[in-house]
């Protein structure tokens, strides 16, 4: 213990010492044809992929030993000290490292919107044609297997607790590292030949586990928990409750911890190759941003990174650049495999081992969220040879050698310097997939105009974007959509609903703020009122898919269901892979009592997306509400199955039962939905009923 408590203390003092000295002093540590590995040296290696979600560079092997787990890898493994992503968002970072592509070509550009294609090749599928066992688990609704990023796995464990469509933001629909890694460990430890998501009505309890069954495995655990909000778990949550990122941080580490240390004392980690990486970091007020996504700073654009296999691998520190898109080319390497065609990454063994000289390729990172979102400037850019240009109406180019903080724009002084970035820039957004998710078709936009709505059937054509829609001009309207949300969690609703009102004031045109505002004015009864605030957002053109869905949505609340399905209907049929759409137009069926209309549309988001507990919960009661019990006990039973807490699966599980002429069955269901929500009226209302 004491003797690993000194290599931590020694990791953080190479990191300040490496702050404070000049860049050549660090190169000196580039291990240069140090390491013997040549291409396959890991053949049949098993391979973990550990992410953790916005986990800044700055916090692995910090002064403030958060990290410990990672900091062990890192001392004793390949650290990468100048690792990028290419987006600061989940799905869109995920997908780049999935396929060694950058977004320009893999197509995923924005979390919710866009789904991974099926003609992107994945590390996942690569490892799967190689023999490898392939398992997932995700901890946020941000990768449900719906986005495409489940490709090549024979199991993706994407259930989460709680339904994103009762969510303020479907991001924030997660659960913790201990829930993800604890299906993650039995698969590795045991290999459960279960795969629930081709066989959804399997139980993986009674799975048949094959312990002896060979080839070695890929398994992916992505942890969620420094993602917003920052609630960490005691004791994490007083030990940093001044920084309490900090402590998610710390809890997210010390979780990984224990699984690491429980695969090793089982000998699952003697042969397999670990890598550790971040999709993106987070701002904390850096550059006036929160959160990330806004804007592709250090802050956010920067990822620690971790190839660890002693002894294969020697522990070193790689000073030379590294990209997200090259971990799936370098791990391909390794193992032995082929290349991922169509990559914009390579292998980085020859530079490792010194076999090539390093030459920057440069790397290439966008944000467009805000762009598709709120119309405001398209974010690209283009970093090489620590030299970082973001293309903006007002451009920037900064030298992270001198000026890591990006304070000082060199933009104006050093424009050739700029124009070799853009050159390379250019040559990447060239020929590049559509930054835009799937359009409207023309029926659907005059189906929507026939009800009043202004919508754009494709994206402005090549709109010229201004210095005033540069978003370093529009920072303080994304600090105040974070203020309201802050205020709405904390129980101020009145406060929250006055500042987007205001922001909405301020720019007509951003779309997020109707959606947020009209969903805390139904959160607060104002049902009226939020249908109001999206029909006019329509009708005035500041429309797109998400705001129609919420439109849609809340028209069947308001009990407008004709309309509802109107707006939902085009949606769904414009773009079969809009399964939001589909699973609320489901709902608006079974409430008109269109029960095999509605059957279709749920079943299709489930064959999507089979752990999705309240569509399994969503089907099962329209089964109940058509008198089909069995069926609607398979259905909820399996919502129970991938979330015990689904309180609505339970209480219908419980009418099942009682129609089936089993009361204390019944009872013990509506006690259990009661248990977990002490306000649930159905479920009175049935207990009381049959205990008179
Ligand atoms: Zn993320």
């Amino acid at each position: 213990m004491t003797r690993r408590l000194l290599v931590f203390g020694i990791a953080g003092l190479v990191v300040a010492v490496a702050i404070g000295f000049a860049i050549s002093a660090r190169r000196e540590a580039t291990p240069k044809a140090t390491q013997v590995m040549p291409a396959g040296a890991l053949r049949g290696a098993n391979v973990l992929l550990v992410t953790i979600d916005t986990l800044r560079a700055d916090r692995v092997g910090s002064a403030r030993a958060l990290t410990p787990t990672i900091d062990d890898f890192a001392n004793t493994g390949l650290r990468f000290e100048h690792a990028y992503a290419h987006v600061p968002l989940t799905l869109p970072s995920h997908a780049a490292l999935m396929t060694g592509a950058y977004p320009t070509r893999n197509g995923v550009r924005d979390n919710g919107t866009f789904r991974l294609g099926d003609a992107s090749p994945t590390l996942a599928a690569a490892l799967k044609t190689i023999g490898y066992r392939t398992g997932a688990f995700v901890g946020a609704f941000v990768l449900d297997a719906r986005f495409g990023l489940n490709r090549g796995f024979d199991l993706y464990d994407d259930r989460m607790t709680g339904s994103p469509a009762g969510a303020a933001d479907p991001d924030l629909v997660q659960r913790t590292a201990e829930q993800v890694l604890a299906p993650a460990e039995d698969w590795i430890l045991n290999r459960a030949s279960t795969n629930p998501q081709s066989n959804p009505q399997s139980n993986p309890q009674s799975a048949i586990r094959n312990p002896q069954s060979g080839g070695p495995w890929f398994a992916w655990v992505h942890l969620y928990d420094p993602h917003e909000p920052y609630r960490p778990p005691e004791p994490y949550r007083s030990r940093y409750a001044a920084v309490p990122y900090d402590g998610e941080v710390a809890y997210a580490d010390a979780a990984l911890g224990g699984f690491v240390a429980r695969l090793r004392a089982a000998g699952a980690l003697a042969r397999t190759l670990v890598v550790v990486a971040s999709d993106h970091g987070e701002s904390l007020g850096e550059h006036g941003e929160r959160t990330h996504g806004l804007f592709a700073y250090d802050a956010t654009l920067r990822v620690p990174l971790i190839i660890w296999a002693p002894p294969k691998i020697a522990a070193a520190v790689f000073n030379d650049p590294m990209r997200l898109v090259d971990v799936a080319p370098t791990v391909l390497d390794l193992v032995g495999s082929g290349p991922l065609p169509g990559a914009d990454g390579r292998s980085v063994r020859p530079f490792i081992t010194g076999e090539q000289p390093f030459d920057d390729a440069g790397s290439y990172f966008e944000a467009l969220n805000a762009n598709l979102t709120r119309h405001w400037a398209p974010l690209t850019g283009m970093l090489r040879e620590r030299t970082k240009l973001i293309d903006l109406p007002v451009p920037e180019l900064y030298d992270l050698a001198t000026d890591p903080d990006e304070r000082q724009n060199l933009y104006a002084g050093q424009r050739d310097r700029a124009r070799d970035l853009e050159r390379r820039l250019d040559a990447v957004t060239r020929g590049a997939v559509p930054a835009a998710p799937a359009a409207l078709s023309a029926d659907a936009e005059a189906r929507l105009r026939s009800l009043g709505y202004v919508v754009g059937s494709a994206p402005a054509p090549s709109r010229r974007y201004l210095a005033a829609d540069d978003p370093k001009q529009l920072v303080h309207l994304n600090q105040a959509l974070d203020e309201a949300a802050a205020e709405w969690a904390r129980g101020d609703a009145g406060k929250a609903i006055d500042r987007l009102q205001g922001v909405i004031a301020e720019r007509a045109d951003l779309t997020v703020a109707y959606d947020r505002l009209a969903f805390m004015l139904r959160g607060s009864g104002r049902i009226a009122e939020a249908v109001a605030v999206l029909d006019g957002a329509a009708q005035a053109g500041h429309a797109d898919r998400p705001l129609l869905r919420s439109l849609g949505s809340m028209l069947r609340d308001a009990g407008d269901l004709p309309r509802s399905a109107a707006v939902l209907e085009p949606l769904v049929r414009g773009d079969a892979a809009d399964l939001q759409s589909a699973d609320a137009l489901g709902q608006t069926y079974a409430r008109m009592g269109r029960s095999r209309e509605a059957e279709s549309e749920f079943k299709r988001v489930l064959a999507a997306s089979p752990n999705d507990a309240a569509g399994w919960n969503n089907l099962g009661s329209l089964y109940l509400s058509s008198s089909r019990l069995a069926d609607a006990r398979t259905a909820l039973l399996r919502a129970i199955e991938i979330d015990p807490a689904q309180a609505g699966a339970h209480n219908g599980l419980g009418v099942v039962y009682a129609r089936s002429g089993d009361i204390p069955g019944a009872v013990a269901e509506w006690k259990k939905a009661l248990e977990l929500r002490p306000d649930f009226a159905d479920a009175r209302q049935n207990l009381a009923r049959v205990q008179k």
